[in-house]
């Protein structure tokens, strides 16, 4: 079986989403395109956008990862506009739009009424409570390797509905089938089930 892994950094995994560096261009796999908080640079900004809306080629599959993170040091209105004008560009090319959040979550929701395509926060590691507040405002959340060993995740994940789910490597080295294995048997339900479910909330997201 082979398993979708919806964010990583890693151009020989041929199943998943490839989030592109900065400046780079696309390789021959489906890749999100974004600017990362921290790669913001405050005087070109404008320059920036135009890479992005100039890179959007045919196997583009999202908008990201861009978002909001405390702990850059870039000012948070600097990062607010530049998340909005993201977001704008996935509303025009219909693209959904895949989040880094660092201690801003609530920030971040309050920029769902403006995204017109679905949004996913990726690498979700919180409380239980920013789940179900990110949740009730329909987002999407992608799990990665913390799943692993934290229980408090686990339960988190226990909680989440099937069909809110993605799971990815990111940049961590680990195999992705270790990552389904230990969900399908938190939500106890057979692997090639889960495998089907993931590819079913592809599908949703692809077409808004
Ligand atoms: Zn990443």
């Amino acid at each position: 079986m082979e398993f979708f892994d919806f964010h990583h950094h890693k151009e020989y995994v041929r199943n998943g989403i490839y989030n592109l560096d900065f400046e780079q261009t696309p390789p021959d796999l489906p890749y999100s395109i974004g600017i990362h908080p921290k790669d913001i640079d405050i005087h070109n900004t404008e320059k920036q956008l135009d890479w992005m809306r100039s890179t959007v080629f045919q196997n583009c599959f999202a908008i990201g990862e861009c978002g909001l993170d405390s702990l850059v040091p870039i000012d948070q209105k600097i990062q607010e506009k530049v998340f909005l004008r993201q977001i704008e560009i996935a509303n025009e090319i219909k693209k959904p739009v895949i989040i880094h959040c660092v201690r801003k979550f609530y920030e971040v929701i309050s920029f769902k009424k403006k995204a017109e395509q679905p949004m996913i926060i990726h690498g979700f590691n919180k409380k239980q409570q920013i789940a179900e507040d990110l949740l009730s405002n329909n987002f999407y959340l992608s799990f990665g390797k913390a799943v692993l060993y934290h229980l408090s995740l686990q339960d988190i994940l226990k909680n989440t509905p099937l069909d809110k789910i993605f799971l990815e490597t990111d940049n961590e080295d680990f195999k992705i089938e270790e990552l389904y294995q230990k969900v399908s048997e938190i939500k106890g339900i057979a692997l090639d089930q889960l495998n089907e479910q993931i590819l079913e909330n592809l599908h949703t997201i692809r077409n808004g």
